[in-house]
């Protein structure tokens, strides 16, 4: 097969269809290509914070119709302890196979834009000296060979993008930790009174706990590097620290796990560059994180809107280089303080010293302690943002829905 269009996409999940979404309203002629078929779970949880992006691509309302519950607090542990409050807006945590379908039959309803599951992208076709890509070949599951040309060919293709391999798209802001992570779905663990995501410090691991549709809940585990193999070969670990966490024991007693434990060895930190001849990358292909902040899904749709802008104003007339330029420099003022925040929180995840989780718990349970202490709160959030410049920034950022005024 030979076929001519405006946009080839390469991967069709949350970057890649948000993209084919946008660019469907605008009225150009797109092909996605994924070598999974539709609907599929992939390695992910669930934390989605950032619900304007769906709400723009009008698929919010479907996306909620599982009967996912409407997540309006947070609460985490130290240790012991806990501090609770209500969340700017609601969250949800919808699973990866219903999101990812929901975006591409959204992208697929515009006649413009066309899906091929099950291809596999095995190259890229370049033209002229600079190499710029004119589009890719790929091969469908019965082994024929697909060539597929386009002036723009996106990269959505994952952390380990085979795209940015071909285009050589230079890596930085690199960062070596990576932390194992464990997941899996439990039916009735004891609720809280209400749908709370939770997060558990403790031991140097975070658990983090989302609440799905009623009765189900989606339970993750970031451990420390050396207990990879440990959580791996023993699953049953999972469930163990689990209940060592407070309130856990009792709350999973008729917990029953769906499925298996799912884990990965961790994620790896860096950005890429975002464009050059004929080519863009979105979505984990042009930046990857550790997941424990839960922003993964909301950088990818963020991306495709940034991408989409771009490729609107080259089609009015402005140079694709200069479109492009902007679109790396948007997408890393965007990307970058969460990154930063994401960076901080894994490496301050150390095991809590007997002593900081003693004065905790004391502090936790003595109300003349907050008297005295919130009002500091700002300078203390100020003095450490020398060091993290968005931790006080995040903070006041979403206080101040709340009435905050400094
Ligand atoms: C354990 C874990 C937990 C996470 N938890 C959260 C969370 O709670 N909240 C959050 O926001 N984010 C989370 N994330 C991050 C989030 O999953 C990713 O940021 C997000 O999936 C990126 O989407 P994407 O569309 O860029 O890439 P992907 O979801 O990786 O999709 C890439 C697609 O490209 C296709 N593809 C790849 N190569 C080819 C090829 N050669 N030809 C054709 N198709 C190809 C693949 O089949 C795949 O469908 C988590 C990640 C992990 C690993």
């Amino acid at each position: 097969m030979k076929q001519q269009v405006d946009v080839i996409i390469v991967g069709a999940r949350v970057a890649g269809a948000s993209l084919a979404i946008l660019l469907g309203e605008m009225g150009k002629k797109v092909l996605m290509l994924d070598k999974s078929s539709f609907p599929s779970d992939t390695l992910s949880t669930h934390h989605l914070s950032h619900l304007h992006y769906l709400k723009q691509l009008d698929v919010l309302d479907e996306v909620e119709a599982t009967g996912l519950r409407k997540i309006k607090r947070m609460r985490t542990y130290i240790a012991d302890s806990f501090i609770e409050g209500p969340r700017e807006s609601y969250t949800l945590a919808p699973r990866r196979d219903h999101l990812d379908h929901v975006l591409i039959n959204k992208a697929i309803s515009y006649e413009n834009v066309e899906l091929l599951e099950g291809y596999q992208v095995i190259s890229l076709l370049k033209k002229g000296m600079q190499g710029e890509v004119c589009g890719l070949e790929a091969v469908d599951k019965r082994g024929g060979k697909h060539t597929i040309k386009a002036p723009i060919t996106v990269g959505a293709d994952g952390k380990n993008s085979s795209v940015a391999k071909w285009v050589g798209a230079k890596k930085y802001g690199e960062y070596s930790t990576v932390r194992p992570v464990f997941y899996g779905y439990y039916f009735n663990v004891k609720p809280l009174m209400e749908p709370t995501t939770e997060i558990f410090l403790n031991e140097g691991r975070i658990g983090f706990l989302f609440p799905m549709e009623p009765g189900i809940d989606c339970l993750g585990l970031e451990v420390r590097p050396e207990e990879f193999n440990k959580f791996a070969k023993e699953p049953q670990s999972f469930e163990e620290t689990y209940r060592q966490f407070y309130g856990m024991s009792d709350r999973l007693e008729e917990a029953t796990l769906q499925g298996r434990i799912i884990g990965t060895p961790g994620v790896p930190n860096f950005f890429r560059e975002a464009a050059g001849k004929g080519w863009a990358l979105i979505g984990d292909a042009g930046h990857s994180k550790d997941p424990s902040t839960g922003l993964g899904i909301n950088d990818a749709l963020m991306q495709s809107s940034l991408l989409a802008k771009s490729i609107k104003a080259w089609d009015q007339g402005e140079s694709w280089e200069g479109v492009m330029k902007e679109f790396q420099k948007r997408r890393d003022e965007n990307l970058g303080p969460g990154y930063r925040l994401t960076l901080d929180y894994i490496q301050t995840r150390k095991p809590w010293s007997a002593n900081e989780s003693a004065l905790f718990q004391a502090m936790a349970a003595n109300p003349m302690v907050w008297n005295r202490v919130v009002q500091h709160l700002p300078d203390v959030l100020k003095q450490h943002s020398e060091e993290t410049p968005e931790l006080y920034g995040s903070v006041e950022y979403e206080a101040k829905n709340f009435g905050f005024h400094y």
